[in-house]
């Protein structure tokens, strides 16, 4: 089959490689017909992380089950599926508590495992044409009736729909709060999106890409350029001197002042200045536990200059970590089922599988109008291809998907 491999720092190909099989009872086998490039692919593109070469990227997928282990009771093939990017057993004492972010079967030694992923265990990833799922009867969502006509909808349950939404989870946000984002890239979007449908009365979110700034206007949000001034005293400004009830870390390690200076704890000790007294701060921007590659001293050994005194005064609390993408997923799918979200709005570019190389450049350079890339594997000129519904069989609504 064909998929995306890393050679490199920026050095990406196409290349044929060995069709994944069943290797245990319980593994699914699935035909990706959407997968996303992510954020976080471009730490591994950048060559900041120790991937492997010849690893297969692509932790956001979705596709139709094409054949079924033994062992493999509730999925059946031609069901249309999206998974989260987590991968998890579903009977560790993590799992069990709906921690599927924190496996601690599916990567012996680390608590957490995903597909195409810098030490995230040996799984290869969705940017090809098929691909391996382990314990599938957990691992799946399976999706309704509308799987293909909202497809680039259910596409982002795999991770930035849920990790928006567990980002304003690990802050608290109730209805009627307000809540500061950092971070206007596709999981700032998702949790400027998210906090809205959980009826945020302001959604503030911070930036300096326009066209991103425009796509958060669009959906309601108070956007406020970095580059144009002090975004805490604008935020303080917006919430009557006190501060934002909530806070969204959505950028990570990389975070870097408008020239382009990486200073790592910017957004956090930002957010720390923002946020009220006795407010919450959930954090899901990416921090590594060391980063050889950076400038900054700290930075290396994976430290942070934290204020932690204005963070202790302010008695402020703090959750962070990967998205249990299972926590959530199953109830976004509901909501976009009936048209109360639709997170498909932050897509700007579907392309084929053959595109995906020249698409990671784009991305990785944060070019204008590069918000969000979907690619379809085994179409070519896919940003013009129709949908045939054909080939779908035996597909229960939302409430019986279960
Ligand atoms: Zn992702
Ligand atoms: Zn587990």
């Amino acid at each position: 089959m064909k998929a995306l491999i890393y050679n490199g720092p920026r050095d990406v190909q196409i290349t044929d490689v060995p069709d994944p099989k069943i290797e245990k009872p319980t593994d699914v086998l699935v035909k990706i017909t959407s997968t996303n490039i992510c954020g976080s692919d471009l730490h591994m593109y950048e060559g900041r992380t120790d991937v492997e070469k010849g690893k297969v990227l692509g932790h956001e997928n979705l596709g139709q089950v094409v054949e079924i282990g033994k062992a493999v009771a509730r999925i059946q093939a031609g069901d249309w599926v999206c998974l989260p990017f987590n991968i998890s057993c579903g009977f560790c004492k993590n799992c069990e508590r709906g921690l599927t972010g924190f496996c601690v079967t599916m990567n012996p030694g680390n608590a957490g495992a995903a597909y195409g992923y810098a030490g995230m265990g040996p799984y290869d990833g969705g940017q090809a044409e098929f691909l391996r799922v382990p314990y599938g009867d957990f691992n799946f969502l399976k999706l309704p009736d509308d799987a293909v006509e909202k497809e680039n909808d259910y596409v982002m349950l795999s991770d930035i729909f849920p990790t928006g939404w567990h980002a304003t989870e690990l802050a608290g946000l109730r209805p009627g709060e307000s809540i500061v984002i950092f971070g206007c890239g596709p999981v700032g979007l998702m949790a400027a999106h998210s906090a809205t449908i959980k009826g945020a009365s302001k959604v503030i979110i911070v930036d300096r890409h326009p066209d991103r700034l425009a796509l958060a206007r669009k959906i309601g949000a108070i956007a406020i350029d970095d580059s144009k001034g002090s975004p805490v005293e604008e935020i303080l400004d917006i919430t009557g001197g006190e501060g934002a009830d909530r806070g969204c870390e959505c950028v990570g390690y990389q975070c870097h002042d408008p020239a382009g200076h990486e200073i790592p704890n910017m957004t956090m000790n930002a957010l720390v200045q923002s946020v009220r007294p006795t407010g919450g701060i959930g954090v899901v921007g990416v921090f590594v536990e060391e980063d050889p590659g950076s400038k900054d001293k700290l930075a290396k050994e994976g430290k942070l200059a934290f204020d932690f005194g204005a963070f202790f005064e302010k008695g402020l609390h703090m959750g962070t970590g990967q998205c249990n993408v299972k926590a959530y997923n199953r109830y976004l799918r509901n909501l976009i089922h009936t048209g109360r979200a639709n997170p498909s709005w932050i897509i700007s570019h579907e392309l084929s599988l053959d595109e995906a190389p020249d698409a990671y450049k784009h991305f990785d350079t944060r070019e204008r109008g590069w918000t969000k890339v979907i690619l379809h594997p085994g179409k070519s000129g896919a940003r013009n291809r129709t949908r045939s519904t054909s080939v779908r069989k035996g597909h229960p609504e939302a409430a019986h998907a279960e």
